[in-house]
């Protein structure tokens, strides 16, 4: 199952995507939570409801309706570095010992074909294609044998990245180049776990239609199940986080000489099972300064 978060007549609310249609989950069933993370929190019943309406027929062909980010606001959003053999090479640092940790904020959710900010701050903007997954459940200490049963499912994300801001100074700035608004685009649907096997999904970039990045996540260094057993070792994770598990190589900064986005760059991220999202690159726009 495809769940969905999109927006039609200026209303946001949960759906299932139904090949080329969407069904309005707020129709098929009114008692469901409209917010994914409120949903994911209810539990095997609400998925039992979603399952059910599945069967359905489309509301809406998916062309009348704005696709959003399947979890508008989680919790937390956590990042892994380093997690793939080649891009550790390409960015010359050695292969981690365990995963490598940070956070992006919550506010840099974007949509799946919603543009990206190019911010007057840089003129290093990159891109990382990456495999996120979804928590399902409330959970701590989970064991990798046991991971599979909290991941809620899969998407798309580009964690992209301003790369001076993240890599001046001693130690470098991971927060504050991975996290400007519109940094996290997300999607197009968060795939329940059932549907794929996350381990053996091929990913691609492509950047202005050049395929930049082309791996597949059988590379992984640490995969999802290792991710998350790691981390619930420190803390509970919740419904609707979101962890986006590392870039391949390819990325703009490694070319020589390096690449920079800019306004007018297309950036498709794709992974088989997934679909994809594709964000173009615009200067930010005078009017996000808000005070
Ligand atoms: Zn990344």
């Amino acid at each position: 199952m495809k769940l969905v978060t999109f927006t039609e007549n200026a209303n946001t609310r949960m759906g299932i995507l139904a090949g080329n249609g969407i069904i309005d989950l707020s129709r098929a069933a009114p008692s469901l939570p409209t917010e994914v993370a409120a949903f994911l929190n209810a539990g095997e019943p609400a998925m039992q409801a979603a399952r059910e309406a599945a069967d359905g027929s489309p509301d809406f062909d998916l062309a009348a309706v704005k696709l959003e980010s399947p979890v508008l606001r989680p919790g937390k959003i956590l990042a892994v570095g380093l997690n793939y053999r080649a891009h550790a090479e390409e960015s010359g640092m050695e292969i981690p010992s365990h995963p490598i940790i940070f956070t992006k904020q919550n506010t840099s959710i974007n949509g799946p074909y919603d543009p990206v900010h190019n911010p007057a701050e840089t003129k290093m903007l990159d891109y990382e294609g990456e495999l996120a997954f979804i928590i399902g459940k409330r959970c701590r200490r989970v064991p990798e044998d046991k991971a599979a049963e909290v991941i809620a499912g899969y998407c798309i994300n580009n964690d992209v990245s301003v790369r001076n801001w993240q890599l001046r100074g001693t130690p470098p700035q991971f927060t504050m180049g991975k996290s400007w608004d519109t940094h996290c685009p997300l999607g197009p649907a968060l795939v329940t776990a059932d549907e794929l096997d996350p381990h053996n999904l091929r990913l691609r970039t492509l950047v202005n239609g050049e395929v930049r990045q082309d791996t597949n996540t059988s590379d992984l260094i640490f995969n999802c199940y290792e991710i998350l057993s790691f981390l619930s070792t420190a803390f509970t994770l919740e419904p609707g986080d979101v962890v986006v598990t590392g870039t391949p190589s390819g990325v703009g900064m490694a070319m020589k000489p390096p690449s920079a986005l800019a306004a007018g760059d297309i950036v498709r991220v794709e992974i088989e099972g997934l679909g994809y999202i594709e964000n173009e690159i615009v200067d930010e726009p005078a009017d996000t300064a808000q005070f």
